[in-house]
């Protein structure tokens, strides 16, 4: 770990100046990835910009039904709050499979989305890595690969997006607010995170310098027919192996609307558009799910040690899919 500078920024204007001072430096919130990053010698800010004191934490609804949750809002406080809990119950259930209790108390939204891969390769600066060192090789292409992605994967980079938070977010149309030095945008969630590309190094479409103020989540009728299942190799404080966002909008046994998504299968969360289409206005029944499970596994591939995920995938889409339709 090198020497840093540390400054605590009191305002968002404070907080963008800081950062435009010095290329190397970096926001620090929760802390609970870049600090093990530092540790590691994966990440070397000469300066921490601390935004733990931004006004970033309110989460609220506003008149149109639209749920709006800061940037700073911590994952624990999100997962509890009774707006989250009565009307996202699918992003609740998402946070609350990830990390730990101890982590979600520290790390907050807009720091879940940033989180890095967990890819080993990547934290072990003896190996090749092009996410870490941009030319260097993909270790994990012809190495050990079992956590690695089956979807939008490239030569350069088969590594996946390690949060729940944003599997959930995908599936419900969130956007994501940002500002920077030059301008406030605003992007669909889906848009956010990258595939990798020739540029594995990037993993997600904010310039340098921009920060992420807060995330809206559309008002749904998503909230009684849900489910997200992770499967995982412990049933606590581990990484997705595959795991499906599933929510139906029903009348009756019939289908209106679906929203799915998976995540631990690819470099960003993965929305299975084809297969929402394909249920809306179906019977949900068994049949209907298994369709919609092939359907969303047609792009799949294998690279060796994950080739267990071919299977495991679809059996998550439709036990996923059942639960929430039997809720
Ligand atoms: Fe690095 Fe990506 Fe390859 Fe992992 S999968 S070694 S993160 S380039």
């Amino acid at each position: 770990m090198i020497n840093f500078n540390y400054i605590q920024a009191s305002g968002i204007t404070g907080a963008l100046q800081a950062m435009a001072k010095d290329s190397t430096a970096m926001f620090i919130a929760g802390g609970t990835n870049l600090i093990d990053l530092m540790k590691r010698g994966i990440s070397a800010p000469e300066k921490l910009v601390d935004i733990n004191n931004l006004p970033l934490s309110n989460i609220e609804k506003n008149t149109s039904g639209v749920i709006r949750i800061g940037a700073m809002a911590l994952n624990s406080d999100v997962a509890e709050h009774e707006l989250v809990q009565k009307e996202l119950p699918l992003l609740a259930m998402a946070i609350n499979a990830g990390a730990s209790p101890q982590l979600r108390n520290m790390a907050t939204t807009g720091g879940n989305m940033m989180q890095r891969t967990r890819c080993s390769y990547f934290y072990d600066i003896s190996m090749p890595c092009n996410k870490r060192n941009p030319g260097s090789g993909c270790s994990a292409v012809n190495g050990y690969n079992r956590m690695h992605a089956i979807f939008g994967a490239s030569d350069a980079c088969i590594a996946v997006h390690p949060s729940d938070m944003c599997v959930a977010l995908a599936a419900l149309d969130a956007k994501v607010f940002v500002t920077g030095p030059k301008k406030d945008r605003t992007l669909a969630f889906t848009d956010f995170h990258r595939l990798p590309g020739n540029t594995p190094q990037k993993d997600n479409e904010l310039e340098r310098a921009e920060l992420i103020t807060a995330i809206e989540i559309p008002s749904n009728n998503f909230n009684k027919k849900y489910h997200y299942l992770k499967v995982r190799d412990r049933s606590s404080y581990a990484f997705a192996l595959v795991s499906v966002a599933a929510a139906l909008e029903m009348n009756g046994g019939n289908i209106i609307h679906a929203r799915l998504a998976m995540g631990g299968v690819a470099h960003k969360p993965w929305r299975l558009r084809e297969a929402e289409n394909y249920l809306q206005g179906k019977s949900a029944n068994e049949e209907t799910f298994k369709q919609a499970a092939l359907l969303s596994m047609k792009d799949a591939r294998s690279y060796g040690n994950n080739g267990f995920k071919l299977k495991m995938a679809p059996q998550a889409i439709i036990s996923a899919l059942n639960t929430a339709a039997n809720k």
